[in-house]
């Protein structure tokens, strides 16, 4: 019996990750995580909890003292869990998308959620997504990808998510988070995004659905048997 891989997954926002790193997971019986959804759930709780003002300054002094009690929980079925509470909507507003990256850029704030997915992913046969999957959380994994898609096909396909759940945002706002997160994330000092040296490039902005699987698919075989 082949052993089961770790497939680490990252790319800038909204080119795909998620999708792919979901399909994947179903076509291989392995684990999926999300742990984009993870920050959103800290800023979520900034957000409630008042520890960021309206300027974006975090109060981390509290940040800090309740960081450590923070329950995030993500289930089989993909449902978000902050301390008990089902957060999945929650985090998908574009008033978490518009701090999270500010969140994210906090040292113990990654440290405690790579904590966290390093002990997700032990046992491998896992699919996390992210920003720095390949290059912190698992630097060892089998297969790396790096997604990436056109600005014009990831601001489609944000937008529509963000109409299919009730939620108007113009086009221009909408790329406008999308370029100002990529931004944050790639040029933050703690685990900034990277394309890393030994990573795949795909890019989703002329390929299905079906496509993308079917390619990361024959990656992963090559990979298992090789083993
Ligand atoms: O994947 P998603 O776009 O939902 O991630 C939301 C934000 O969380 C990113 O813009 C980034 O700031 C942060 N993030 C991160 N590291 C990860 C995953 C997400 O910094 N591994």
């Amino acid at each position: 019996m082949k052993n089961k891989i770790t497939i680490a997954i990252d790319g800038y926002a909204a080119c795909g990750k998620s999708t792919l790193a979901k399909d994947l997971a179903k076509a291989l019986g392995y684990t999926f995580i999300d742990s984009g959804a993870m920050y959103r759930a800290v800023a979520l709780y900034c957000l409630e909890n008042h520890l960021i003002d309206t300027n974006g300054v975090v109060n981390l002094e509290q940040l800090e003292k309740s960081i450590g009690s923070l329950q995030i929980e993500i289930s089989s079925d993909q449902k978000v869990f902050l301390n008990q509470k089902d957060i999945s909507e929650a985090i998908r507003t574009p008033r978490v998308a518009g701090i999270v990256s500010k969140i994210a850029a906090i040292k113990l704030v990654r440290q405690k959620l790579v904590e966290q997915q390093q002990a997700l992913g032990k046992a491998g046969g896992i699919v996390m997504d992210g920003r720095d999957i390949g290059s912190v959380v698992f630097p060892n994994a089998e297969l790396k990808l790096f997604v990436t898609a056109s600005d014009a096909i990831r601001t489609q396909r944000r937008l529509a998510e963000l109409r299919s759940k009730g939620e108007q945002q113009s086009e221009a706002d909408v790329l406008d988070n999308l370029k100002s997160r990529d931004l944050q994330d790639s040029t933050r000092a703690e685990s900034p995004l990277i394309q890393v040296a030994d990573a795949l490039v795909l890019d989703t902005s002329n390929l299905n659905r079906e496509e993308q699987l079917a390619w990361a698919l024959l990656e992963v075989q090559k990979i298992i048997e090789q083993q």
